[in-house]
C-alpha cells in the first residue's frame, strides 16, 4: 500500500528538534533520498512491524495489538532504542541495539567476530566485546614462532573497521573493549585514549574484581596473568595501578571501570559462564552472542498535577514489556549464534528517561535525600510491573527456554519470559524524540544550542521558562543569565526555583553515585550514567567516585570532567 507523505504535518506535536531528530535519523527514505513518511506513520510502521510477532502465539490478533503498540509510540509515553526505529519494517531488520560478542585468543575468532561486528554496524548496532582473553603482546605464537601483536592492536582494528562501516550516515558503529584488571597489557590498555582522538568508536572499561578494589584501598600487590598459560607473569602495586586508572579517568574520561563480581552476582545464567563485557554504553552485560533490545519510558509523559501517574505506568510497563518480547522475535539476527542466543534468554531492557525533568516538575532537587528516596521507589515500582508482565508472557507463551538453567527458576518457581526485564539507557537519541532529559541524568545544563542538520537551535529549559513565566519570574535580565551560563543562579529567582534546577556540574559527585546505586537497586542489567565532574576536581575524586560507586552497589562507573575531551561521541555530556 502507499504511503500518503505527509511531512509537513507534525501530527504528534513534536518540537522542531525532535522533529530534525526524526528527519535526519528514522524516518524512511526513497531511492532519492526523499523522505516517504511521517513521524506517525513512522510510529505505524515500528508497532506494526512489531506487532507481527502477536500472531505466532494466537492466529489473527497483530492488528490489536499494532493498534496498541502505535498508541503507546504516538504518545510517546515509551520509545524503543534507536534500531528499532530505523529498521523495523524496512528490510534491514535487525532491532536490537546492543550485542556482545566473542573473543578467543585466535586469528579465527577473532575475524569472524570482526565480520559479525561490521555486519551489526551496518545496521546501527553496538557492540561490546571482552578482549581479556587475548594473549598479551610479545607473547608467544607457535605457529609462527613469531610475537603476539595483543589486545590493543586488536581493539585499534576493530576501531579502523568500524570507521569503515559507516552505515549510510545515520549512525556510526560504538563499541567498548573490556579488558581484565589481571590482563599483563593493562597499563597500555589504560593509556590507549592518551591520545585524545585514538580509538574514537570505543569506549574503554576495566573489567574489576572485588580482590582489586580491597587491594587497591590496603595497598597490596595485584598479581597479572597470561590469560594463554594462566600463570602470574608480573605483580604490581594495586594502589599504583588505581592510581593510574584515576588519572587517565580524569585525564580523558576514561577508561571507566566494570565492578565484575557485582554484574555475577546478578548474573541470571551464571550456568552459562561469568559475564565479561557488556554493550558500548555499559547498562547491559551480556555473554558473548546475546543481544539486547531497549526501550525506555518518558517518565514526565506520566505527571498529573503534582505526582505521577502510577496506574498508566503501570499499565504502560505492561504493554512496553510485550512490545520488547516481541521485537526479539520479529528482528533479524545476521548469524545463527546470535539468533540462538537472543531466543535463549530472551533478555530485554525496560528503563526509563526525563527523570530529571520529572523530579524538576515535582520540586524535588536531583540531589537530595528526597529525589533519591523517590527514584528508589520509582524504579522498584517499575520492576516489579515489569516482572510481573514477563510472568503474564510466560503463562501465555512460555518460559524462556533456558529458564530451568536459571537463577529465576532457583529463587522462586515464578515463570519468567525474559531472563532480564530492566535496564538503564542513556537515550542519547529517543530522549531528544520524546522531548525530555536523558535516562537518569540531571540536566546538563538549562540553554544550550542543538546543531543539527546544519541548523543551530537554541532552547531554553522549557519547564524552567514555564514556571518562572507562571510566577512571574521570566525576566530579560534572567533569560540572559541562563544563557550565558546555562544554570539557574540569579538572585532574583527564589531557592526553591534555583534548587530543582540544579545542573549536572552543580551537583556534588557524590549525589551522582548516590542517584546511579539507588537506580540499580531495582534494575536487572546495569544503568548507563556518567558522573560529570568540574573542571577543577582533581584524581582523588576520581578515585573517591569509583570506591563509592563500587561500595554502593553499581555495576560499573564512568566519570567525565568537564572540558577534558575535546569531541565526545556516546558517553555524555548530553548534546550541546
Ligand atoms: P538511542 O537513544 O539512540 O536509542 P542510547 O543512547 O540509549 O540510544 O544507547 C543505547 C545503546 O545503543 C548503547 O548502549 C549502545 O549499545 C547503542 N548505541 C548508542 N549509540 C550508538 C551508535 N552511535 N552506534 C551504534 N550503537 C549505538
Amino acid at each position: 500500500m502507499a504511503r500518503k507523505p505527509e511531512t509537513n504535518i507534525d501530527e504528534l506535536g513534536l518540537s522542531a528538534t525532535a522533529l530534525a531528530v526524526v528527519t535526519e535519523r528514522y524516518l524512511c527514505r526513497d531511492s532519492d533520498g526523499r523522505v516517504r513518511e511521517s513521524p506517525g506513520q513512522m510510529m505505524d510502521r515500528v508497532a506494526g512491524f512489531v506487532a507481527r510477532a502477536e500472531d505466532a502465539y494466537r492466529a489473527r490478533t497483530a492488528d490489536r495489538w499494532a493498534e496498541r503498540f502505535s498508541a503507546l509510540l504516538r504518545s510517546r509515553e515509551f520509545l524503543p532504542n534507536s534500531p528499532t526505529l530505523m529498521n523495523a519494517g524496512t528490510g534491514s531488520g535487525v532491532l536490537s541495539g546492543c550485542f556482545v560478542l566473542p573473543l578467543e585468543d585466535s586469528l579465527d575468532s577473532i575475524f569472524a567476530t570482526l565480520h559479525t561486528t561490521a555486519l551489526l554496524h551496518q545496521v546501527g548496532a553496538g557492540t561490546g566485546f571482552a578482549f581479556s582473553h587475548l594473549r598479551p603482546h610479545d607473547d608467544l605464537v607457535h605457529s609462527t614462532g613469531a610475537h603476539a601483536s595483543g589486545p590493543l592492536s586488536f581493539i585499534t582494528l576493530f576501531d579502523a573497521a568500524t570507521q569503515v562501516v559507516r552505515l549510510g550516515g545515520r549512525r556510526r558503529g560504538a563499541n567498548i573493549a573490556v579488558l581484565d584488571v589481571h590482563h599483563p597489557d593493562i597499563q597500555e590498555f589504560v593509556h590507549a585514549k592518551s591520545d585524545r582522538t585514538a580509538l574514537p568508536t570505543f569506549n574503554l572499561s576495566v573489567g574489576v574484581t572485588e580482590e582489586f578494589m580491597l587491594a587497591a584501598t590496603a595497598d597490596r600487590p595485584h598479581p597479572l596473568i597470561n590469560p594463554r598459560t594462566g600463570r602470574v607473569v608480573q605483580e604490581v602495586s594495586a594502589r599504583a595501578l588505581m592510581e593510574t586508572i584515576a588519572a587517565q579517568a580524569w585525564r580523558t574520561g576514561e577508561p571507566g571501570l566494570l565492578f565484575l563480581d557485582t554484574i555475577n552476582r546478578a548474573n541470571p545464567l551464571p550456568e552459562l559462564g561469568p559475564l565479561e563485557a557488556t554493550n558500548p554504553c555499559g547498562e547491559v552485560p551480556l555473554r558473548p552472542y546475546e543481544s539486547c533490545n531497549l526501550g525506555s519510558l518518558a517518565l514526565p509523559r506520566f505527571l498529573a498535577g503534582d505526582h505521577l501517574d502510577e496506574q498508566r505506568l503501570a499499565q504502560a510497563v505492561r504493554v512496553a514489556v510485550r512490545f520488547l518480547d516481541d521485537v526479539i522475535d520479529v528482528s533479524d539476527y545476521p548469524t545463527p549464534e546470535l539468533a540462538a542466543a537472543a531466543g535463549a534468554t530472551r533478555k530485554i531492557g525496560l528503563g526509563i528517561m526525563g527523570l530529571a525533568e520529572t523530579l524538576a516538575a515535582l520540586g524535588l532537587p536531583y540531589d537530595s535525600e528526597m529525589a533519591v528516596r523517590f527514584t528508589r521507589r520509582l524504579m522498584s515500582r517499575i520492576a516489579r510491573w515489569g516482572h510481573a508482565a514477563s510472568r503474564e508472557l510466560a503463562a501465555e507463551r512460555g518460559v524462556f527456554p533456558l529458564f530451568d538453567h536459571s537463577r529465576w527458576a532457583a529463587a522462586s518457581s515464578a515463570p519468567m519470559r525474559n531472563a532480564q526485564v530492566t535496564s538503564i539507557a542513556p537515550t542519547g537519541t529517543i530522549a531528544l524524540l520524546a522531548g525530555t532529559s536523558a535516562g537518569i541524568e540531571p540536566m546538563f545544563a538549562l540553554s544550550y544550542t542543538r546543531h543539527l542538520l546544519g541548523r543551530a537551535f537554541v532552547q531554553v529549559e522549557p519547564l524552567f521558562e514555564r514556571l518562572a513565566t507562571e510566577r512571574g519570574l521570566w525576566s530579560p535580565a534572567i533569560a540572559a543569565e541562563i544563557a550565558a551560563t546555562g544554570t539557574a543562579t540569579h538572585p532574583d529567582l527564589p531557592v526553591d526555583l534555583r534548587r530543582r534546577f540544579v545542573t549536572a556540574l552543580e551537583i556534588d559527585p557524590v549525589w551522582h553515585v548516590r542517584m546511579q546505586a539507588a537506580v540499580q537497586r531495582h534494575t536487572d542489567a546495569a544503568v548507563a550514567k556518567t558522573v560529570n565532574l568540574p573542571e577543577t576536581a582533581d584524581i582523588d575524586q576520581v578515585r573517591n567516585v569509583f570506591q563509592h560507586a563500587w561500595r554502593a552497589g553499581c555495576k560499573g562507573i564512568t566519570v567525565y570532567r568537564s572540558g577534558s575531551r575535546p569531541d565526545q561521541v556516546l558517553r555524555p555530556p548530553p548534546p550541546t
